[in-house]
């Protein structure tokens, strides 16, 4: 490991490429179906496997997906765009090129709006997002000898989406990943799904001494199959490529892959071995042109995203940054936020409903926010029920919420029947004071000697009294008179 004094003579650039495969029923350019996880080989048509006089055929779905990520990201949509071949020979790639947009990416420029290792926002630059196909699998540790070829991935839709180097540390990477993988999530266009590959990350990184003026020699690692790999992944190269500087080597311009057991990187190719692609435009699909009026649409129907609902919830229901990043992490949770805040305005209670008592019976459970048994309506009513004071906190949650969970009432019927409203009856509180008073006088004669921690003792005696259906708050205070007199 290098130490600091090192590693602070030197500024870290990251550029990341990350490709998206596209939540849509269908391949790319053709109607074989778009799905993980069945039986190799099972999801190929001719179309897939290259056969001659067999041509691709546009999926429209993917063309209104990439628009959705460019205009989430703030892109520019190109209105006039078409199709290239890169060709190389891959055993997964039965065609012997892979269909994307090499001249004309769909979406350019643009940013996506991160937290830098402070905490501040910090937008990261996007080159460009375009369209392409994803290749089929080899295999190469299910067989001893031979690798094995699956392609029922070859023709998926990908998106990829690439950034300026702007990027200047593994947290910052760590970060900008959760947040495209939050992004596709709440746009739907991809299930952000790592550990299944239909979400990779392509990191870029090199290191430069924090005076030079021009970028040292970048280095491609691929094979993360998580978030937290990919930070580990950059961090590993950065101590790699530093340490290789200061004992007066040089780098090389090459492709490593991630070894996620070692935690190391090792070398794929050197970029003198590169592959030229020979791209040229793809003759058997038309150009494509995007009207004005089609990205309108499209821009009217978009999702609420992520970060425009962690502004609302900070700037206009007050909440904390904490609260409204816990509320937006998943599109889900959030749309259930949204439909409870519809029905109540205690928005701080409703964030501490759903993160606390909500989220544990979710993970218990191992269930999502979609199979909770209490409805935004019916949460709702709980939160209302104990604003208006007619039961604490603590009746709500250790009484009624668990017996919501396994009944179509609301909280008030619930509390009725369990008879579990709390007196606003004067006379009902002070008999239970008085009985509380009376059945203790040694602990009164203590307090009114100054022990006044024995209101703990004598609140714990009232609630059982009152059967628990006094609001703590009006309890404490009465008693505290009572005692005080
Ligand atoms: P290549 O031609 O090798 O694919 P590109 O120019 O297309 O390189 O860039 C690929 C990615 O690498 C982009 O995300 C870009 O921001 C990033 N990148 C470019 N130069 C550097 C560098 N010196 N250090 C780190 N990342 C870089
Ligand atoms: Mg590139």
């Amino acid at each position: 490991m290098i130490d600091e004094t090192v590693r602070a003579k030197y500024k870290v650039v990251i550029g990341l490429e990350v490709h998206a495969q596209m939540l849509t029923a269908s391949k790319a350019y053709s109607s074989d179906a778009n799905r993980y996880g069945d039986a190799p080989n099972t999801l190929v048509s001719p179309i897939t496997l290259g056969h001659p006089g067999t041509l691709p055929v546009m999926n429209e779905k993917t063309i209104e997906y990439a628009i959705r990520l460019g205009l989430a990201c703030s892109c520019h949509i190109s209105e006039h765009q078409h199709f290239a071949r890169k060709n190389y020979f891959y055993p997964d790639l039965p065609k012997g090129y892979q269909i994307t947009q090499d001249k004309t990416p769909i979406c350019t420029g643009g940013q996506i709006i991160i937290r830098d290792e402070h905490g501040n926002e910090k937008p990261v630059r996007l080159t460009r997002i375009h369209m392409e196909e994803d290749a089929g699998k080899s295999i190469h540790d299910i067989d001893v000898y031979d690798t094995l070829v699956d392609l029922n991935r070859a023709g998926v839709p990908l998106l990829e989406i690439v950034t300026e180097p702007d990027i200047e540390s593994s947290q910052e990477a760590y970060n900008y990943v959760t947040e495209v993988r939050k992004l596709v999530r709440y746009l739907d266009i991809c299930d952000g799904n790592m550990e299944e590959g239909s979400l990779r990350c392509d990191a870029n990184i090199s290191v430069m001494l924090k005076d030079a003026t021009v970028y040292g020699t970048k280095v491609e690692v691929k094979n993360m199959n998580s978030i937290r790999n990919v930070q580990r992944a950059i961090e590993f190269e950065i101590s790699r490529q530093i340490e290789t500087l200061e004992n007066g080597g040089t780098l090389s311009q090459e492709t490593r892959a991630f070894d996620a057991l070692k935690g190391i990187t090792v070398s794929l190719r050197t970029k003198e071995a590169a592959n030229d692609y020979r791209y040229f435009p793809e003759p058997d699909l038309p150009p494509l042109h995007i009207h004005q009026a089609a990205i309108d649409k499209l821009q009217a129907s978009m999702p609420p995203l992520p970060r425009a609902l962690f502004e609302k919830y900070t700037q206009t229901l007050n909440l904390s940054e904490y609260d409204a990043y816990n509320l937006t992490d998943s599109k889900a949770i959030a749309l259930y936020f949204e439909q409870v805040i519809l029905h109540t305005a205690q928005y701080k209670a409703a964030a501490n409903w759903i993160m606390g008592e909500v989220k544990s019976y979710l993970n218990e459970q191992g269930i999502e926010i979609e199979a909770f048994p209490i409805d935004a309506l019916r949460l709702a009513g709980l939160i209302n029920l104990i604003h208006e004071g007619k039961v604490s906190n603590t009746i709500a949650a250790q009484r009624i919420f668990p017996v919501m969970l396994t009944s179509t009432e609301s909280a008030l019927a619930i509390a009725e029947s369990l008879d579990l409203i709390q007196t606003t009856d004067n006379t009902a509180v002070e008999a239970a004071i008085k009985l509380v008073l009376d059945s203790n006088p040694a602990e009164v004669a203590r307090y009114k000697n100054g022990e006044k921690q024995l209101i703990g003792f004598f609140m714990g005696q009232f609630m059982k009294a009152s059967g628990g259906k006094v609001d703590p708050k009006t309890a404490n205070q009465a008693l505290r008179n009572a005692l005080e007199q």
